[in-house]
């Protein structure tokens, strides 16, 4: 195969991210040495639980927070899940309204519209013309019914930073009983805020989203804040999450986090270097579209379009020369993106998306070898419809 080596550019980190070194290490730490049930009595669950105690300190030095905080699950789908029914359960009965986004991921839109199925109100906050979610939009739609607000921190999709502090803030400070929940996963280590910070009640983190292991995630519940539990049995987790927890990807998750902690500045700054770079490379592509325009966005998550290419067709063509990214998000397994309309993004731009999605890691070599890609997929791609 010589001449013919592929490169191995991973421009999809919003799906997911390679797992460090650290989080393998203590993945396998886990496997051989802590194996035991973290629930035993004996010394073998002693060694386990404390394996497990000593992450769940590393996911509250990540968000800045007392370890009795956090409950593990096994990823960011169950924390929605569990915030969405464990608040209803609990805050839900004698009120009625839901306040969520309309971009929102969907182990949040799904249980919230089952919910409304089932009888609840739900009010839907769209973006402006801007593709912007207005924090007093969020507030507004806020009443003595309501008992549940979520609002994601980073779309997951085009990396729009929502005003969750300025809404939840608001929300506080006049509806102090209605509960507030973030989706913080793709801001989670990325974007530097603490927990108090975003006047969240209940937080949802991932850890495959920040080089941990999948399988994996958290869920922050505010001191005095009641979350009902998902799955119920032996108890573990404070009865919040009941099932043997996962030692390995538990520790490698805490791993994880550790090493995003100590990298996070060195590490935003390069994200917003890369992206800088590769706007201004997509600005001189008369034939893109730049979808994450908004001055509130992550620099880890940048969204284009291909005009005229259908972004399933680019994606492939780029795979084809060993670089990967994704056309929406990587849960719509390629369907169309109905949070890109909701930005209102035309369906021709949106059947063209490609996301971007950087990391630590993420060099300008990698973008010129995108950029040189696109653009002899752009010339063959269209000479062959
Ligand atoms: N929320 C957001 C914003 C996400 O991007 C994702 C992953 N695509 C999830 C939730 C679900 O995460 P997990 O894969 O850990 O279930």
């Amino acid at each position: 195969m010589k001449g013919n080596v592929l490169m191995n550019i991973y421009l999809d980190n919003a799906a997911t991210t390679r797992p460090c070194e650290a989080a393998v290490n203590a993945a396998f730490y886990g496997m051989v040495e802590g194996w035991g049930n973290p629930s035993s009595l004996h010394r073998m669950g002693i060694d386990a639980e404390r394996l497990v105690t000593e992450a769940r300190k590393d996911i509250a030095a990540g968000l800045v927070c007392s370890p009795e905080c956090i409950t593990f699950t096994s990823g960011a789908t169950e924390s929605n899940n569990t915030a969405v029914n464990g608040i209803c359960e609990n805050y839900g009965r004698r009120k009625k309204k839901i306040v969520i986004t309309s971009i929102e991921h969907p182990s949040v839109a799904e249980p919230v519209a089952k919910l409304e199925r089932n009888g609840y109100t739900v009010i839907r906050i769209k973006p402006d013309c801007e593709g912007k979610i207005d924090a007093d939009d969020i507030v507004k739609a806020v009443d003595d019914d309501t008992f549940l607000v979520s609002c994601m921190l980073v779309n997951n999709e085009t990396g729009l930073i929502l005003p969750v502090k300025r809404a939840f803030a608001s929300i506080k400070r006049n509806y102090p009983e209605c509960i507030t929940h973030c989706d913080a996963v793709q801001g989670f280590m990325k974007i530097p805020f603490k927990a108090s910070d975003l006047y969240a009640d209940v937080i949802t983190v991932s850890s495959h989203k920040i080089h941990g292991i999948k399988g994996a995630g958290a869920l922050y519940v505010k001191k005095g804040i009641r979350v009902a539990p998902l799955l119920c049995g032996g108890g573990q987790e404070k009865n919040v999450r009941s099932g043997t927890e996962s030692v390995p990807l538990i520790s490698a998750f805490g791993a994880a986090v550790r090493v995003m902690l100590a990298n996070q500045s060195v590490s935003y700054k390069n994200a917003e270097e890369i992206s800088r770079y590769l706007l201004f490379r997509l600005s001189k592509l008369d034939y893109v579209t730049v979808n994450s325009v908004s001055e509130n966005q992550s620099p880890y998550i940048i969204n284009f379009s291909v005009m005229g290419i259908r972004s399933e067709t680019m994606l492939h063509f780029l795979e084809s020369k060993g670089i990967y990214v994704s056309s929406g998000s990587a849960c719509s397994k390629g369907g169309k993106s109905k949070v890109l309309s909701e930005f209102g993004i035309s369906d021709k731009a949106a059947d063209s998306a490609i996301r971007v999605s950087l990391c630590c890691s993420s060099t300008k070599g990698e973008i010129d070898a995108l950029i040189k890609a696109i653009s002899e997929g752009k010339l063959s791609l269209a000479s062959t419809k």
